[in-house]
């Protein structure tokens, strides 16, 4: 989505990832062979090198890139790299950056150290109460790096499902809504956001994104907006960033954690807003002006497609239904394989009223692959 931004602006993009055929290369063709694709992992430093020698600016699609060799590069070369290596670094470790929101005054619930072993999990119940949540420093996406730990027993199943990875325990939140807001940091760390959204994930995957965010306290929005600007003020370098937060009963709101990238919770920008999360992330990278985070639609909803099974067939039939409703925009990733779980691709749907938006999604919702989710 970020490649399809830039080749509307004639910005070259050369990408790096696995595959002649990953799905950002599919979007470019390169020009000519000086900015031919590169094909390899965003954690091989090699690659990384590789793929810096061909650019003025680098930019991450995601956040667990080596990022100890893009520290390297900015300083023996110069180029431009954002959003920073050293706000990627914070970030890429969770507990890290609990530790960093904490210190910066920015609202993030309990979280306490744990070690990788069964007392030291044990002990957490202790400090944090029953359920809490025991999440993966590193590597983490879409749920995969978190337990719920209902009881002290768990302990032990914890550790086989997060494996030997660095570890550290959140208190239970008893959140009311969650909500999301998208940041724009320019690189005179100016910060402009995007409206705040609900979102509501299933099985700790993004299932849902609403535009604009409803509250019966109609001041959450501008006052989540406030805490997501603050949050990003705080790292160095430019792009957007997506700041999901919890929002209480009481009215409070809690960070929950930022991604330094474009994230899944402001997709629904593509359609729904004047300048999308995609090309104002190209825009901040490149200096160039910033354009409108406005809603131009009244209502949005964003609903994921997401593999039930390896059937691609499924997320085909699917698509196909999505494209009989009024007001819908599918995307398809073009990933070559499906699996249980997985990101297939996510539609928007635009409308004059949320009454509208609702209606057009009910029948999708019981159309997802493997039935309703
Ligand atoms: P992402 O794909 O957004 O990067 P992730 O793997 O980093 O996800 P989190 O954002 O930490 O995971 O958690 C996923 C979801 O789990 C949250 O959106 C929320 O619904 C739930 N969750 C996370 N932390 C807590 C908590 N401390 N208490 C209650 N629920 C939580
Ligand atoms: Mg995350
Ligand atoms: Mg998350």
């Amino acid at each position: 989505m970020l490649a399809a931004s830039a080749s509307l602006l004639n910005v070259d993009v050369v990408v790096l990832d696995s595959g002649e055929s990953a799905p950002a290369k599919q979007i470019v063709a390169p020009r000519n062979p000086s900015l031919a694709h590169v094909d390899g992992s965003f954690a091989d430093p090699a690659k990384i090198r590789e793929l810096a020698s061909r650019a003025d600016v680098l930019t991450v699609e995601i956040e667990h890139v080596d990022v100890h060799v893009l520290e390297e590069i900015e300083s023996e070369r110069g180029i431009a790299i954002h959003p920073s290596p050293s706000t990627i670094k914070i970030i890429q470790d969770k507990f890290v950056q609990k530790l960093h929101l904490r210190d910066q005054e920015c609202s993030v619930s309990e979280f306490i150290p744990v070690e990788s072993t069964v007392e030291s999990i044990q002990q957490c119940a202790q400090t944090l109460g029953l359920p809490f949540m025991l999440k993966s420093r590193t590597l983490a996406y879409d749920g995969r790096g978190n337990f719920v730990v209902k009881e002290v027993g768990d302990a032990v199943e914890a550790l086989k499902a997060l494996g030997n990875r660095p570890l550290y325990a959140e208190k239970w939140v008893s959140f009311i809504k969650e909500i999301a807001v998208m940041v724009v940091r320019t690189t005179e760390g100016e910060v402009l956001s995007y409206p705040a959204v609900e979102t509501v994930h299933k099985n700790n995957i993004c299932h849902l994104v609403f535009a604009p965010l409803h509250t019966s306290d109609p001041s959450v929005a501008e006052r989540a907006r406030r805490v997501a600007e603050s949050a990003v003020k705080t790292f160095h370098g430019a792009g957007v960033f997506g700041v999901e937060m919890f929002l209480m009963e009481d009215g409070s709101i809690y960070i929950n954690e930022i991604a330094p990238r474009p994230h899944n919770s402001g997709h629904y920008t593509i359609e729904a807003c004047e300048t999308s999360q995609f090309e104002n992330h190209l825009r901040a990278v490149l200096s160039l002006p910033l354009g409108s985070t406005a809603l131009k639609v009244p209502s949005a909803a964003m609903l994921n497609i997401i593999g039930a099974s390896s059937s691609m067939d499924e997320v085909r039939a699917f698509a196909s239904t999505a494209l009989t409703v009024p007001g819908c925009t599918v995307h398809l990733y073009g990933k070559s394989e499906c699996r249980e779980g997985r990101k297939m691709g996510h539609l928007t749907i635009v409308g004059n009223s949320d009454a509208t938006v609702h209606a057009r999604l009910r029948p999708l919702l019981s159309a997802l692959p493997g039935g309703e989710q």
